[in-house]
């Protein structure tokens, strides 16, 4: 499954927010075996949004989207991803009945807007805050506020799937330059990926698929390299 991020907020680009949310997110799902090809951060713009959400929809099996809910005048995302759609926002009756149950919201009382999400989406119960995601398509969209979205995303994260990806890591004791050779020829070997990040020693990460080749090609290399310590990772 290939899934793409899209991280809103004029503060995430400002440097003002560490994004967080995105680094998170890319864990959950590599945790579930899924692969991440792009995180993107985009500002509280509707036609960006729009344009960014509209492309990722037609070229990934999910996309993400958090930040920028709630029915404040700098919280543009709803409209961003409708527009993607080509629809217009509605009030969900479904939200609103839920914030009233569940939240114990008094109808009156909550700003206009809270409980519009994208015609036709499905909506997403918030049980930290206010502001509902929803579903539309293959688009979940998340709030922004770290705790809000880990509870969401939980809601949803069976979605996410794909098959088990195999990991070993290999902890070198010598230039990241010297070991190019051997880093090229153990991933013609093999059918793995071999990633390699430099930084005191240098880490080896060896990925698969499937456990066997991970486990010969780790074997190949600890004969090749001047191992420090071997971690799982
Ligand atoms: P609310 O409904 O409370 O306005 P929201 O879904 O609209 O929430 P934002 O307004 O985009 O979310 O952001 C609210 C706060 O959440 C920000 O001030 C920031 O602290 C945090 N936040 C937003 N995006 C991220 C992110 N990608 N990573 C970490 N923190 C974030
Ligand atoms: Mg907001």
């Amino acid at each position: 499954m290939h899934v793409a991020i899209v991280t809103v907020g004029d503060e995430l680009l400002a440097g003002r927010t560490t994004n967080t949310n995105a680094t998170w997110l890319c864990g959950r799902l590599d945790e579930r075996g899924v692969d991440v090809e792009r995180v993107t951060t985009v500002p509280d713009d509707v036609g960006t949004i729009a344009r960014v959400v509209n492309e990722y929809h037609a070229e990934y099996d999910a996309v993400i989207v958090t930040g920028g809910l709630g029915p404040t005048h700098d919280d543009v995302t709803m409209q961003g991803v409708a527009a993607a759609f080509g629809r217009s926002l509605e009030f969900n009756e479904d939200a609103m009945a839920w914030l009233e149950a569940e939240g114990g919201y008094i109808r009156d009382d909550l700003t206009e807007g809270t409980a519009e999400i994208p015609r036709g989406a499905r909506p997403l119960h918030n049980d930290e805050g206010v502001a509902p995601g929803c579903v539309i398509g293959s688009v979940y969209v998340l709030p922004g506020v770290p705790a809000e979205m880990k509870v969401m995303f939980n809601r949803v994260s069976d979605a996410f799937n794909g098959a088990p990806r195999y990991r070993e890591i290999v902890v070198v004791d010598e230039p990241e330059s010297a070991l190019l050779d051997r880093l090229e020829t153990v991933q013609e070997r093999f059918d793995v990926t071999v990633g390699s990040y430099p930084g005191g020693s240098v880490r080896i990460v060896v990925q698969s698929r499937e456990k066997g080749a991970v486990e010969e090609a780790t074997q190949w290399l600890r004969e090749r390299v001047d191992v420090v310590d071997d971690l799982e990772g």
